[in-house]
């Protein structure tokens, strides 16, 4: 089922507080404090159902996957293939597409690794735009140093923090060979036109890919509707474990993809002078897998699409939209990204008040928030600062939790004397 088609079968308006319950780490104090956990950009927490589904892998089914003949190797095979499917369902592909990564950063290294280093030449030009995480650039200056290829930057248009799209022309030239971006912008919480950025390099033969890292699990995802040729997420974003992570590729992209790493699982055939390959995606997924991480991660894509990622979206933006007014208006506060239609999170500053100091000073308050260049330092070096605070919201905080936030905020300000 596509994902529209899925959200269309969900109901509106689920009952958010008792969803909060599914969540055991929440209920507890921090410093005295009730835990404020308002740091979901860096990871999520995890529902009762996520964590009983890992208890259960190990206690029940724990075998090796395409390896044994056995009834728990089957039973594993058939669950980490299901997940498989389950994710491609999710994501609105065929399954043979799906790869299973440690997570976003190693599926943008696979592309760039195995792909890039097929596709791209001296000469050639990879875009990027200002905004993007480390893991969507370093993977990239890595590769352009090895062939010598080129990097551009499509521009932010500064605090703003949008897409300077009507340079796009000048950026989507014939040389680019591929355009990697984010969906969401995880200092801004812009919300990247993906569909319109993907025709528009498609019209000129420009492979796409999409870092979904913050907006897979937060919004409705479908790769045909969006028209990218790879994109890749993480699983502990979105209610998964760590250690599990998904690449797409369109299937004639992968298909055309050599191998990165070698070893078991990925073989037909080893001899001593030669090896031959399996087909993708189990091409790429050399040795054994993390089992028990996929097969939990399906648990997690069945939770969050039974509340429904249009609701969920929905919820992230009226928090962001509402931290955003309250911030704005305690003054002496400089914020990052639009003021409309931004996902679910919120990076500042205040006037002479070191990020790190803004986030010591909420974790003594039992809230969690990042500060420091979150992965983005190009993009905070184009703002002309080092670091900011942020935070990022998922469908479990509540509009209580966002007005704590704005009251420490405002404490933080009184305690440093920051100007307005
Ligand atoms: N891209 C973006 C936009 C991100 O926010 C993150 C995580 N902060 C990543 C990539 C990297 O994700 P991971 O560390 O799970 O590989």
């Amino acid at each position: 089922m596509n994902a529209r088609l899925q959200e269309m079968s969900v109901k509106k308006n689920p009952d958010w507080e008792g969803l909060r319950k599914d969540f055991p780490i929440l209920n507890q104090k921090v410093h005295g404090h009730p835990l404020v956990y308002l740091d979901n950009a860096a990871t999520s927490q995890k529902p009762r159902v996520v964590l009983e589904s890992l208890d259960h892998y190990y206690e029940k089914d724990n075998a090796n996957v395409h390896r044994g003949i056995h009834e728990l190797s089957n039973r594993s095979t058939v669950s980490f293939e299901s997940a498989r499917t389950r994710t491609a369902q999710f994501l609105g592909a065929d399954s043979p597409e799906i790869v299973f990564t440690r997570g976003t950063t190693e599926s943008i290294n696979l592309v760039a690794q195995a792909w890039g280093a097929k596709h791209i030449r001296a000469g050639d030009t990879i875009l990027l735009t200002e905004m993007e995480h480390h893991s969507n650039i370093v993977p990239w200056q890595m590769l352009a140093e090895r062939v010598g290829a080129k990097i551009r930057w499509l521009p932010v248009t500064g605090d703003e923090g949008l897409l300077d799209l009507g340079r796009l022309d000048e950026f989507l030239t014939r040389d680019v060979k591929l355009f990697s971006f984010t969906h969401i912008s995880n200092t801004l919480g812009t919300v990247n036109p993906a569909a319109e950025l993907c025709e528009r390099a498609r019209k000129l033969g420009i492979v796409t890919l999409l870092d979904a890292a913050q907006s897979a699990g937060h919004c409705p995802l479908d790769v045909r509707e969006i028209g990218c040729d790879f994109l890749a997420f993480s699983g502990h974003k979105i209610c998964g474990p760590t250690g599990i992570g998904v690449l797409y590729g369109r299937q004639q992209l992968l298909e055309e993809t050599p191998p990165w790493q070698g070893g078991g699982e990925m073989i037909l055939n080893v001899g001593f002078d030669k090896t031959t390959y399996k087909k993708p995606p189990h091409r790429f997924e050399a040795g054994t897998p993390d089992i028990s991480g996929a097969i939990v991660l399906k648990t997690a894509l069945d939770y969050l699409d039974g509340i429904g990622r249009e609701n969920i979206f929905q919820h992230d933006q009226e928090l962001a939209s509402h931290a955003y007014d309250g911030l704005a208006a305690l003054g002496g506060i400089r914020i990052f990204g639009p003021k409309k239609g931004r996902a679910g999170l919120v990076s500042f500053l205040l006037n002479d008040v070191h990020a790190h100091d803004v986030v010591t000073f909420a974790d003594q308050r039992g809230i969690a928030l990042r500060g420091g260049h979150h992965c983005n330092q190009p993009l905070h070096k184009k703002l002309g600062i080092e670091s900011s605070a942020r935070a990022s919201f998922y469908f479990y905080n509540t509009k209580a939790e966002v007005d704590r936030l704005i009251e420490v905020i405002r404490e933080t300000q009184k305690f440093f004397g920051s100007p307005r």
